[in-house]
């Protein structure tokens, strides 16, 4: 048995993906700077590819630029409009529950002399618009507050905050990494002038995403050399993985709606089982604003990462918090930014549904973490002084 229930860290690729993208590796390998016909074609599929990718979101093409991933868009949003403002000062807005693309990014320009605005979440995750407009000031230059968290799903109130970008006409940037492909998005909805997809998290290839930047909003670029994407991001283009981002993109165009009931219907059935199965569990996240396809459990009692070592070893694949931050045993500061207290943190995992997902597997993971979750409950390492402590005997906090 193999379970993938991982999708928030990556997907698998789409089968279509792949077939698109395979001509791009043999004959249609021209540089699309070149003006013979092997440029050419390589260009005009990029091009296809861009207007495909600016439909998924509701932009017009000339606003896509392609990166080479999530991270990439996050840094070229906020240091290209940052750095593109700075007769203004800088004040920066941002959350505290931001995936490290932007929270690093943020940190690394309030060490360069930004002054940046961490603003809290309630026990939800759920952002308040009225702490952006007390935190604009005059010198504020941008606001970067993501879509939908990766670790809980809670989807931000980006409309509200949009309207207060727009009114005080400061860029207002988005990192939906997460949400693009599995809820409708609409950049003019949103009010964004920014925002950060990725292929890899929405059945493309990884290495490769996009930074729309809606016309008119003023970015330095961060990677200088050629005229490559509109001037905003020079290097020879990763024309077969662009390829696939734009398939990607196609097929999530007609999919998101009914896949989102699917998983949201799998996802709701999994939380079901969980409580049903006994003990003490808890869910992280916005009970209803939240991706359909995420999974955040407090497990009462037991060690996250002992968790996800013993499902791996019975075929279930899930995560604590975010990939980037696994293995370290620091617990997730977007859940300590929630309010959840560290012991319950640390015994939180996350399912993240995705296309390949079957009824059947749900009901298997379910009965796997059953099994799995009442033997660790039995053997937890509780000492007698009520300390929990970690298979490797560390001490991990208190009793919870
Ligand atoms: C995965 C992720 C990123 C990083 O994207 P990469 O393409 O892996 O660099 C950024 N933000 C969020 C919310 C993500 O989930």
């Amino acid at each position: 048995m193999r379970i993938y229930l991982d999708h928030n860290a990556t997907t698998p690729i789409h089968p279509d993906v792949l077939v698109a993208m395979l001509p791009y590796y043999r004959r249609g390998f021209g540089n699309p700077s070149s003006i013979h016909r092997f440029g050419r074609e390589a260009r005009q599929a990029v091009d296809e590819a861009r207007g495909k990718v600016a439909q998924l979101i509701g932009a017009r093409p000339s606003e896509i630029v392609f990166t080479s991933g999530g991270t990439e868009a996050d840094n070229l949003a906020i240091k290209g409009a940052v750095l593109a403002r700075e007769e203004k000062g800088g004040h920066i807005i941002t959350s505290a529950i931001e995936h490290y693309a932007v929270l690093v990014t943020c940190q690394y320009l309030e060490k360069r002399g930004f002054e940046v605005s961490f603003l809290p979440v309630d026990h939800d995750g759920f952002l308040d618009p009225d702490d952006v407009r007390r935190a604009i000031t005059d010198r504020t230059v941008l606001i970067s507050i993501m879509h939908a968290n990766h670790e809980v799903g809670t989807i931000e109130p980006l409309e509200e905050i949009g309207k207060l970008a727009t009114e005080r006409d400061i860029p207002f940037h988005t990192d939906a990494v997460q949400s693009v492909g599995k809820v409708p998005i609409d950049v003019g909805t949103l009010g964004v002038n920014l925002l950060s997809l990725s292929a890899h998290k929405l059945y493309g290839p990884k290495g490769v995403g996009a930074l729309y930047i809606r016309q008119g909003t003023k970015i330095l670029p961060q990677v200088y050399g050629g005229h490559q994407e509109l001037n905003f991001r020079a290097g020879t283009e990763n024309v077969a993985g662009i390829i696939g981002l734009g398939k990607a993109a196609e097929i999530a165009l007609h999919k998101t709606e009914v896949e989102g009931k699917r998983l949201c219907w799998l996802r709701d059935r999994l939380w079901e089982r969980i409580k049903e199965s006994g003990g003490s569990v808890q869910l992280n996240g916005h009970p209803t604003r939240r991706l359909p396809n995420t999974l955040n459990v407090a497990f009462d009692l037991v060690e996250g990462e002992s968790l996800v070592i013993n499902l791996d070893l019975r075929g279930v694949a899930v995560s604590t918090g975010s990939a980037c931050t696994s293995g370290s045993l620091e617990p997730s500061h977007v859940l300590l930014a929630m309010g959840v207290s560290p012991s319950i943190a640390r015994g939180s995992v996350r399912f993240s549904l995705g296309m390949e997902n079957t009824q059947e597997e749900i009901e298997d993971t379910a009965n796997v973490l059953e099994e799995v979750v009442r033997r660790l409950r039995l053997t937890s390492p509780l000492n007698e002084d009520g300390m929990v402590t970690s298979s490797y005997g560390r001490s991990i906090g208190r009793k919870v």
